[in-house]
């Protein structure tokens, strides 16, 4: 048996909260940032396009607490099946783009059952604007 990490655990505990009566899937994701660590589970709705995924929650979560520094991911599919191919278990790519706006290149995403990838190996040439994002600040009247 495979040792699992414990933002793994965090992210398969977070994966049974998902609210997912559509697909009966459930994932959840776990990052940890310089205030803590925070959870997310994916979130359907009847009009599927206003799913979000896991990833995404959890990041966000982290944001809406104030969180600015984004270290590690870790995601867990925890409705998939040992047959079924790690491409199905590995972030989409719009939570790929998210990932790579908010953690460094170099910040490790575990999947669970998967492997560990740079956030650089999982979306190379993300797309960036070519200017630097403004920090949140009161502007100068
Ligand atoms: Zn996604």
């Amino acid at each position: 048996m495979t040792q699992v990490s414990p933002l793994i655990l965090q992210a398969r505990a977070a994966g049974e909260r998902a609210y997912c009566p559509y697909s009966d899937f459930h994932v959840g994701a776990a990052v940890e940032t310089d205030i803590g660590i925070f959870e997310g589970c994916n979130v359907e709705n009847a009009s599927y396009s206003l799913t979000i995924c896991a990833e995404r929650v959890a990041l966000f979560h982290a944001i809406a607490h104030g969180a600015k520094q984004f270290l590690r991911l870790a995601v867990s599919c925890v409705s998939a099946l040992e047959t079924d191919p790690p491409e199905s278990r590995t972030p989409c790519g719009a939570c790929r783009q998210v990932i790579a706006e908010l953690l460094p290149p170099n910040a490790l995403v575990e999947i669970d059952g998967v492997g560990v990838w740079r956030v650089e190996e999982l979306l190379p040439l993300a797309f960036r604007i070519p200017r630097e994002p403004t920090p949140n600040s009161e502007t100068e009247s």
